[in-house]
């Protein structure tokens, strides 16, 4: 099986190497990220000069882009896959996109003899780069079926979430709601906790065995506290993923009332240049209203 691969940014790099490492050839491609295309090319990838390129050398082509707009120019745009593509070709999108943008994406591709899958996945650079990464999947279950095993390189849990394209990105916006409320309720709690006269270090040792702690706490505490936002998971990504949560719950009725408190505190944070921090910065909101902050109590 040829496999394309196109996007090889802080995820895309790492799932493409790890399709190298287990004896996939494959074809990289991204137009903005020279240095992680020479990198995964060192791994054994052949360079493709461009989308359409890509697509004309393989059976299957992965798409890991920011948003739908970067999804549908790598696959519609000049020298897109869709130029390239052999009849039958099919596409796996693991960008986390709008869940109807990505039924509307799938169906222009079907219009040209194209099969796609949405496949967004969940659990950043660290698991993208072991191989542990959660994959959510939508579209027809023969295609999940073919793919699973080239998925499970990539992920250590692989879900058909649904036979409707965009089921994977409508599981994944639900994860980014659970993420980015559980994030700012740490920020909150151990702002709490400090303005109380409280070591932020001891109440991490303390709480993240029982009921409040969580993966989120695990990844995520231990960088505010070193006062370390390098991206991971950039602010302006998960912004997109809010945005894209309060269209779909707007669109189906569902009250949105906690990711539309952390949406404002994420658009304030990109207002004040931090748009490229990694999320555990929603810390910073809170050390501006309060003027604490969290790493100078004990550093
Ligand atoms: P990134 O910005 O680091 O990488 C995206 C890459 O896509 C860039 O290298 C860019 O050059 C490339 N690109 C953009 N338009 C392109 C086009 N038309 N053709 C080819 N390449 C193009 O983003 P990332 O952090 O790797 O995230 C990628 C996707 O995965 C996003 O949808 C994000 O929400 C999702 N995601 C990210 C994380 C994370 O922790 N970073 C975790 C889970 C999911």
């Amino acid at each position: 099986m040829k496999v394309g691969f196109i996007g090889l940014g802080i995820m895309g790099r790492p799932m493409c190497k790890n399709l190298l490492k287990a004896g996939y050839e494959v074809t990289a491609f991204d137009p903005f990220a020279k240095a992680a295309l020479d990198d995964v090319v060192s791994c054994g990838a052949v360079r493709g000069e461009s989308n359409a390129d890509v697509a004309s050398k393989s059976d299957v082509v992965i798409t890991m882009v920011p948003n739908s707009p970067h999804v549908r120019e790598a696959i519609f745009g000049a020298n897109g896959v869709a130029e390239g593509a052999k009849p039958g070709l099919d596409i796996i999108d693991m960008s986390s996109i709008a869940p109807l943008q990505s039924k509307d994406i799938a169906e222009k591709c079907a219009e040209k003899g194209i099969n796609m899958m949405d496949a967004p996945v969940s659990g950043g650079e660290p698991k993208a780069i072991d191989g542990t990464l959660s994959i959510m999947c939508g579209g027809p279950k023969a295609m999940f079926d073919k793919y699973c095993e080239l998925l499970n390189v990539m992920g250590a849990s692989v879900v058909h979430c649904g036979d409707v394209n965009g089921a994977g990105n409508t599981t994944k916006l639900a994860n980014q709601v659970i993420v980015a409320v559980n994030i700012a309720a740490c920020a909150e709690a151990y702002e709490l906790a400090i303005m109380a006269g409280v070591d932020p270090e001891k109440v991490f040792a303390a709480i993240r065995g029982g009921l409040a702690g969580s993966t989120v706490m695990d990844a995520k505490v231990p960088m505010m506290l070193d006062g370390n936002f390098k991206p991971g998971f950039r602010i302006d990504l998960h912004i997109k993923d809010l945005n894209n949560a309060l269209d779909t719950g707007h669109g189906v009725g569902t009250p949105m009332i906690l990711t539309s408190a952390v949406q404002e505190m994420l658009q304030w944070l990109h207002n004040n240049g931090c748009g490229s921090d990694d999320h555990s910065a929603i810390l910073k909101y809170y050390e501006k209203i309060t003027g604490v902050e969290m790493r100078k109590l004990d550093k």
